[in-house]
């Protein structure tokens, strides 16, 4: 794992949030993506070298609709950035982890992705990513 590369968070409503995010951040979103097989609208912010994803379900059986029904709004998962994700794939596999995309699958802002469960993580879904392209 390479550094923390973005937190991601769920929200109710993204045109709201991306106004307090814009407040605490000091910086405006750079940019709003929708992920249609993900069911979600995200925008990003940088924060130094880090960044913030907030996430907006776009349709009921999202997983991110099912979050917020669950827990509401709040922290939804961790990224860190790794440069060869299917070998952290393997690693993180014979180390007992529970992965959820054998096959790293394409997310939002040009990222090959994949997360760990939960279960197998103290509670907090784990997403590597890598740039595609890299
Ligand atoms: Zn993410």
């Amino acid at each position: 794992m390479d550094k923390i590369e973005h937190i991601g968070i769920a929200v109710n409503d993204l045109a709201a949030s991306n106004i307090v995010f814009e407040k605490i951040l000091g910086t405006p979103h750079y940019k709003i993506e929708e992920v249609a097989s993900e069911g979600v609208r995200t925008s990003f912010f940088q924060s130094g070298p880090n960044k913030i994803e907030l996430l907006e379900a776009i349709s009921d059986d999202s997983p991110i609709a099912k979050f917020l029904d669950k827990k509401g709004e709040g922290v939804h998962h961790i990224a860190f950035a790794v440069t060869d994700i299917k070998a952290e794939i393997s690693r993180l596999k014979s180390e007992g982890f529970v992965v959820l995309n054998e096959e790293p699958k394409r997310g939002a802002d040009n990222k090959w992705v994949a997360f760990l469960h939960p279960k197998s993580t103290n509670g907090v879904l784990v997403e590597l990513c890598q740039e595609i392209g890299s």
